[in-house]
């Protein structure tokens, strides 16, 4: 049994080809869209729809072995570096994502000043700016 079998048998998950590609994929790293998903697993799997990439997503998230991120203006991205609270570093120019570990360690990384009575358990931290290949473009342009 491999260990990506292993995985989704720990979170209590059945073991089908489709989980097994989708986990593969993120495994390798990086923040990547569905349709980036979907072009990799189809690279090992003859066939499998956009749906059922969405509904293995949507299983892994639950089961916590991926993560979705959404920064403002991008579609979601997953990534499979979970549990850790690392924060994201997003460019302006060109969505590029990175990720930055927590200088806190545990969440929530900020308290609030006023809670409300909210029993807060996470501060969505994002960074954004310009990545190298942006700036070197930005003073290209000058
Ligand atoms: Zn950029
Ligand atoms: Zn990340
Ligand atoms: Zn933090």
């Amino acid at each position: 049994m491999s260990g990506t079998e292993e995985l989704l048998r720990s979170r209590g998950l059945r073991v089908t080809r489709p989980r097994l590609a989708v986990l593969e994929v993120l495994a390798d790293g990086g923040h990547l869209e569905v349709d980036e998903i979907t072009r990799r697993v189809r690279e090992r799997l003859d066939s499998v729809s956009t749906q059922a990439v969405y509904d293995v997503l949507g299983a892994l998230s639950r089961a916590g072995l991926s993560r979705r991120i959404e920064p403002a203006g991008s579609p979601a991205r997953y990534e499979a570096r979970v549990g850790d609270n690392h924060h994201h570093v997003v460019c302006r120019g060109c969505g590029e994502i990175a990720d930055v570990d927590c200088a806190i360690g545990s969440a929530p990384c900020l308290e609030p000043n006023a809670s409300h009575g909210f029993e807060v358990d996470e501060a969505e931290v994002t960074f954004w700016g310009l990545c190298p290949a942006c700036q070197s473009r930005r003073s290209a342009d000058r």
